[in-house]
């Protein structure tokens, strides 16, 4: 079901007011930023994980996309660990996740059918790993906004290295041809997890497949090499744009929407 404009219009509003300071649009900058997860990674086209991810062409997702940097130790890491604490989840936090994920996926859904050449028609949230009995967190707060139709992806019930990349990891009802499947997540740290659901979309016959994660997952201790230099990434980060968070701005491309 697509979300009005101007409902999205009045999500942008509220979202901005409440969370614009410290969340952050991820960067596409050549040999600055990951062309694949938006990582800092200067003098690189692709950060070290996507890079070693590369041996497995024609797997990985065809396109990846986060819609704000999250850093560990900031209120942003806060939100993404408070919005499905257990046994509450923090409300406030909930409520910024959901927000930024409708915007992300009812302004540039059509970006990524776009950017392909080939119309979304199913979605499905990336379960945990291993799988859990309770419904994700995120499913329920996507399911209004998701473009396509719903389809059937399961984790498995135990993974002996559960971030790793493994096809055993996940299982999808198959497809039909030509189908492009839109995977969301929540979060982004190695890329394993949703590699995984990439390879079980791929054995499912998706023709294509792209990934929407609402977070890129930031570590303090991710230093960033500069030359000689060693920088915390979120000061490398600011370094690049000090711009408070535009949900406008496409999570595809970096800048406009295609
Ligand atoms: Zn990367
Ligand atoms: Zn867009």
């Amino acid at each position: 079901m697509a979300i009005s404009s101007a409902v999205l219009e009045q999500f942008r509003g509220v979202l901005v007011r409440t969370a614009g300071g410290y969340l952050r649009n991820p960067i596409r900058t050549h040999r600055v930023t990951c062309a694949v997860c938006t990582t800092p990674c200067p003098g690189y086209e692709r950060c070290i994980p996507c890079r070693k991810q590369l041996h497995e062409p024609g797997q990985r997702a065809d396109q990846v996309a986060a819609l704000t940097y999250v850093f560990a130790n900031k209120q942003s890491g806060y939100v993404m660990r408070g919005y499905k604490a257990q046994p509450r989840p923090v409300q406030e936090h909930r409520d910024v996740v959901a927000l930024t994920a409708i915007l992300g996926l009812g302004l540039h859904s059509g970006c990524a059918s776009r950017l392909l050449g080939n119309d979304i028609t199913h979605w499905a949230a990336i379960p945990s790993m291993p799988a859990k009995a309770e419904e994700h967190p995120l499913r329920r707060l996507v399911t209004q906004a998701a473009p396509g139709l719903e389809c059937d992806l399961r984790g498995a019930p135990s993974a002996v290295a559960p971030r790793a990349i493994s096809a055993e990891h996940f299982w999808m009802a198959p497809v039909p041809e030509g189908s492009h499947v839109l995977l969301i997540d929540d979060t982004w740290t190695s890329g394993g997890h949703a590699q995984s659901a990439v390879l079980a979309a791929r054995d499912a016959r998706a023709a294509h497949v792209s990934v929407l994660v609402v977070a890129r997952w930031i570590e303090p201790s991710w230093a960033v090499l500069e030359g000689e230099r060693k920088i915390d990434p979120e000061t490398y980060l600011r370094g690049l744009s000090v711009r408070d968070y535009d949900p406008s701005i496409c999570p595809w491309t970096g800048s406009s929407c295609p």
